[in-house]
């Protein structure tokens, strides 16, 4: 999930140290995230939205 996209989602809450604070599912998770070395974008790491293929 890009980190861009991931601002826009209902569930983000907010970006904190380049953790993503997320509350898919009724709780709070933080996600860490990873820049992509060839584009330099950040990607947000187990994002439960990406990893139901959605
Ligand atoms: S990690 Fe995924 S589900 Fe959570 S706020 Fe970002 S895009 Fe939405």
């Amino acid at each position: 999930m890009n980190l861009e996209d991931c601002k826009k989602c209902r569930h983000h809450i907010e970006l904190r140290s380049y953790q993503v604070l997320c509350n898919y599912g009724g709780s709070l998770s933080s996600m860490a995230t990873m820049q992509d070395e060839k584009t330099g974008e950040y990607r947000v790491l187990a994002c439960p939205l990406y990893l139901k293929g959605k």
